[in-house]
């Protein structure tokens, strides 16, 4: 008799002909067809996973979200808890029947540094369905030249819904630092604005939504590459940047002066919060962005500065704010970790006096906890107390001006 030779359930092929057969109860399968049923399995498990509407935040919900991790700006959270839920709900209905197309709005966050932008988009992607991705405008160059293409944003996007298209094609998109592509003054000049307006009519393209060739791996560097099609009809843009000395621009437009060096400082600071909740579309286009941009992105708010009140609530108050952070450091050594409250109260005021901003903080709490930390894990003592007199000594023996280079680069 004949030796019995197994075959594949699936594809037919006896075991000589394939590398791998695996047996099961009734049947084998080679390693060719588990493969395949592998990745469709992973293909059905996707498309399960695609948006459930039906769990959708509501506004409200997204902003209480929100609330945990980012302090103040109400403002930009309200917009911005709007427009992802609205960008849901497009998704869920992309084609109304009573022929009402319901269109996406771009939106535009104007604030100055460290106030929040980033990591309002950073905690609005961690509740968010859909793919998400933060690019810096700043890398960005006009085709042909040394940087990245515009299309480069389209392939991180790519790769955050792990090149499922049409995912990729309802995800969004945050562009950091879009006041850097500004126009660069109106004087014409004799080197191309390759890093400006260029790009600018390039990120336009992306905006108006159309359909995008993106080079998989986000350069040109490979021409061998296929490009993949991406629709940016559905993607959300939120544009983020701090539009240095737009509150004059503002100012200007509203008639109102600042007279005096001395009132200049005093008033300036009110003015400043004042000045940028007036922020208008023209006030973007007199700083440099061109007007189809500004067009694009209908939907602007704004930041506000973070003075006094909000520095020491940021430093305690969220979820995962820094202090939190340093408590459940020393809590996995087993180590009860104590601030006196004047620690606080002490590092807010030097964040203030440096203008330091947000980011200041961190470096002042480091500052101070550097040699604890070296120093606690091997005294085998079960409490610390950071006291205000240590604090301070720290922070004198600190160089202030490294201490505000460090913040300023990251
Ligand atoms: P921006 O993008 O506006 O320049 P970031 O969002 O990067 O600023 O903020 C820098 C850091 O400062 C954040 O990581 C966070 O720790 C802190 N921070 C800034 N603004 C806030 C805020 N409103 N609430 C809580 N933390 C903040």
């Amino acid at each position: 008799m004949a030796p019995r030779i197994n075959r594949c359930s699936f594809c037919g092929r006896s075991d000589k002909e394939v590398n791998l057969l695996i047996s099961g109860v009734n049947g084998f399968i080679c390693d060719e067809c588990a493969q395949q049923a592998y990745e469709l399995a992973v293909e059905n498990k996707r498309k399960k996973e695609r948006v459930d509407l039906s769990k959708l935040p509501k506004p409200a919900e997204i902003k209480d979200y929100l609330d945990k991790y980012v302090i103040g700006q109400d403002d930009a959270k309200k917009t911005l808890s709007v427009a992802v839920y609205n960008h849901y709900k497009r998704l869920q209905h992309p084609e109304a029947e009573d022929d009402v197309e319901l269109e996406k709005s771009n939106i535009i966050m104007v604030g100055s540094t460290g106030t929040g932008k980033t990591l309002l988009a950073r905690t609005i992607a961690k509740l968010l369905v859909v793919p998400f991705t933060i690019v810096d405008a700043t890398v960005l160059t006009e085709a042909g030249y040394v940087g990245e293409d515009v299309e480069s944003l389209l392939a991180r996007l790519l790769q955050a819904a792990d090149y499922d298209v049409a995912k990729a094609e309802t995800g969004i998109v945050f562009i950091d630092e879009i006041d850097k592509i500004a126009r660069k003054g109106d004087n014409p000049s004799i080197t191309r604005d390759v890093s400006g307006e260029g790009v600018q009519q390039g990120l336009l393209k992306l905006l108006e939504g159309s359909i995008v060739n993106v080079p998989p791996q986000g350069g040109r560097k490979h021409p061998e590459q296929k490009f993949i099609q991406v629709n940016t009809k559905n993607i959300l843009f939120i544009c983020g940047g701090a539009f240095d000395g737009i509150e004059k621009r503002i100012a200007q437009r509203l008639n109102t002066h600042v007279v005096g060096f001395d009132a200049a400082r005093n008033v300036a600071k009110i003015d400043k919060s004042n000045m940028m909740q007036y922020i208008a579309p023209m006030d973007l286009k007199s700083f440099g962005l061109i007007p189809e941009i500004i067009g694009r992105l209908p939907i602007l708010t704004h930041l506000e500065p973070l003075d006094r009140t909000a520095l020491r609530r940021i430093l305690t108050e969220p979820k995962n704010s820094i202090i939190k952070q340093y408590i459940r450091l020393f809590a996995l050594d087993g180590v009860e970790l104590i601030f006196e409250e004047a620690v606080f109260e002490y590092v807010v005021d030097k964040a203030v006096e440096f203008k330091l901003g947000a980011r200041g903080l961190r470096s002042l709490v480091e500052t101070i906890m550097v040699d604890p930390m070296y120093e606690i894990p091997s005294k085998h003592v079960d409490k610390y107390t950071v006291t205000l007199e240590y604090a301070k000594q720290q922070v004198e023996k600190a160089n202030m001006f490294v201490l505000k280079e460090q913040t300023e680069d990251k």
